[in-house]
């Protein structure tokens, strides 16, 4: 059955009204509802806010490194650390190296840029800092609605944004309703935040309904993909910082590594690729896998306790300032990495996270009282361009740019804009086309081969993604669709070597043979909503969209 024929037969849906619906229980949109919050009882006004969050809990689907810069934080709740929040890890060392394949070179930490260093940064669990900031907004009245995915925005019949409706529960994989089926519910406000993260399904199509990214460069992905391990305590340094560039990628490929020691003789290891990489026989996956082999890296996991705890992987917005859509329009507004916010040259957006979600709420909060609705909240882009965010993005604005000139040009050029001129740049460099169009056909490019898992230090996807805890139900209609479904062997096999059942971190994308042809198998249940395919698709076919409410990881502490 179609959504429409469904609404025929079971609707009209049950509405609720709030002033304020946020979508995502990140970071930002935590920052978002906490923010109105706070505003309304410095006041002594009533402003109601949802938080609509697509994980089991909140918490469940936040996926970083991660190192906290907490200056936001501190704007949102200055007495964090009497509160109790999880910054319990101050980095005590950072180390920056470049890799060749048998050793690394250190960079001393008196050349690195200042944007590279982390004094005063935290190591963290942002999945826990999530659950923290969940409580806090409970706390202030706050009502979040775990296990809930806004599936479809709503729209007033002048154009603007009414709020947004849940999915249905209880479809089958046939998509007839089975006999536990619900019908989603609409929630309607005078303003909707998206704060999906990376790639929001919803953000993406009020970008494009919008035009929101008309004049501005094309947007830009990585996938970051990331374990986390219990190490030796005679190998573990609480507060080191190590990150790394070159080796395994090639010259032409933008990405590094992150190896942070966390509290409890944890470490958080991860790898992160641009997606506007072009080899298709590259699989993130694997050089992550081969990366752990490098003599630098290994020692750390050697030992006789080393024991790997967690796994998963998840997109990040990486294009800067240039890459930045328009942020609000009537009824709404982008906040976080849903925008696009991440300062890619320091790898952090949970700062930018924050703070996007206050400036919005700042906006939403006047407007609420000036008694208006529905409008655009123009006031929260303004804000932003007076923002100590604004200055920091505007200093890193061409990093990932230089990219696509080698990581030699990249590296020089970044010295000098960070380094020699101190962030104030003269230039601006542009991108010109998306991610997926760099991918070249396979008959171009050298197949890669990579070492076989020896289940010890590497391993393969479905050991890996067992250990993320993902689960979705079997009876429902796949979240991963396709808009041709020939196009899967007649073109991505065909041409670029089907790159799908490489580029998935999570094995979800595979080609069996049925009858001596070859057909593409989409294993749905084991996606972990990292969102690569539905960027990296070379042909945008495949579009992901919400499963029923709580499917997907289930972090503990990533
Ligand atoms: C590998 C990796 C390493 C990183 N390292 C760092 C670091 O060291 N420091 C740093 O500051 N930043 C780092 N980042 C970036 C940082 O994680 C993000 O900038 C930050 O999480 C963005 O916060 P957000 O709230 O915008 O989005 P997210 O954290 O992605 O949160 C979005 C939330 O919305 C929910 N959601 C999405 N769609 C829907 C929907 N339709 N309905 C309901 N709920 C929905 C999701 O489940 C999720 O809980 C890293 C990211 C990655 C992937
Ligand atoms: S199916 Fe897509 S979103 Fe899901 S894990 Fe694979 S690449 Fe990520």
């Amino acid at each position: 059955m179609t959504q429409e024929e469904i609404l025929a037969q079971f609707g009209p849906r049950e509405a609720m009204e709030y002033d304020v619906v946020v979508v995502g229980g990140g970071p930002a949109g935590l920052a978002t509802a906490i923010h109105l919050k706070q505003l309304a009882q410095e006041h002594g006004k009533e402003v109601s806010v949802v938080v609509l969050e697509k994980g089991s809990e909140p918490g469940a689907h936040i996926l970083s490194g991660a190192i906290v810069d907490p200056r936001a934080l501190t704007e949102l709740i200055p007495d964090w650390k009497e509160k109790g929040a999880p910054l319990n890890q101050p980095v005590t060392e950072d180390v920056f190296l470049f890799m060749g394949e048998k050793g690394a070179t250190r960079v001393p930490n008196f050349m690195l840029p200042p944007n590279f260093g982390n004094h005063g940064n935290y190591i963290v669990s942002l999945a826990n800092v999530t659950r923290w900031l969940a409580q806090q907004a409970e706390a202030l009245g706050v009502e979040i609605f775990p296990g809930f995915p806004a599936a479809e925005v709503l729209y007033n019949e002048d154009g603007s944004v009414k709020g947004v409706a849940t999915g249905n529960m209880g479809v089958g994989k046939d998509g007839e309703p089975t006999e536990s089926f619900q019908l989603g519910m609409e929630l309607h406000a005078k303003y909707t935040v998206f704060a999906e993260g990376s790639r929001g399904h919803l953000g993406r199509q009020l970008i494009s309904r919008f035009k929101l990214d008309e004049g501005r460069d094309p947007q830009s992905y990585s996938i970051g993909i990331k374990e986390i391990w219990e190490i030796d305590p005679s190998r573990h340094t609480p507060g080191l910082a190590l990150h790394s560039a070159g080796w395994p990628l090639d010259e032409m490929t933008y990405g590094g590594s992150f190896l942070y020691h966390m509290e409890g003789n944890q470490v958080a290891i991860g790898f992160v690729v641009g997606l506007d990489y072009s080899n298709p026989y590259l699989s993130p996956f694997e050089e992550f896998q081969r990366f752990k082999t490098h003599p630098n890296i290994r020692w750390y996991f050697e030992g006789g306790t080393a024991k790997r705890l967690a796994y998963g992987a998840r997109a990040l917005t990486v294009g800067g300032l240039l890459s930045l859509p328009k942020t609000v329009f009537p009824g709404g507004a982008l906040v976080g990495c849903d925008a696009g916010y991440l300062n890619a040259s320091r790898i952090k957006g949970s700062h930018a996270a924050i703070k996007t979600g206050m400036l919005a709420a700042r906006a939403a909060y006047d407007a609420l009282q000036a008694g208006r609705q529905h409008d655009e909240l123009a006031a929260y882009p303004q804000a932003f361009e007076k923002s100590w965010l604004y200055a920091e993005l505007n200093k890193a604005r061409n990093f990932k740019q230089w990219f696509k000139k080698g990581r030699s040009v990249a590296t020089i050029m970044t010295g000098i804009e960070q380094f020699v001129l101190r962030g104030s740049i003269p230039w601006t460099i542009h991108r010109e086309r998306p991610d997926h169009t760099y991918l070249k056909p396979a008959a171009e490019c050298k197949p890669i081969v990579y070492p076989k898992p020896d289940g010890k230090l590497t391993f393969d996807r479905l050991s890996s993604v067992f250990i993320s805890n993902t689960n979705h139900g079997e009876d429902q209609p796949a979240h991963l669709t396709l808009k041709d479904p020939s196009v899967p062997v007649n073109v991505n096999l065909a041409k670029f070597a089907g790159p799908e059942a490489r580029y998935c971190p999570a094995a979800v994308y595979e080609f069996v043979e049925e009858n001596g042809q070859p057909r593409l198998q989409i294993n749905a249940q084991n996606c972990v909503h990292c969102k690569t395919c539905d960027i990296k698709d070379p042909t945008q076919n495949i579009v992901w969209v919400t499963p029923e409410g709580g499917g997907g990881p289930n972090y503990p502490n990533m």
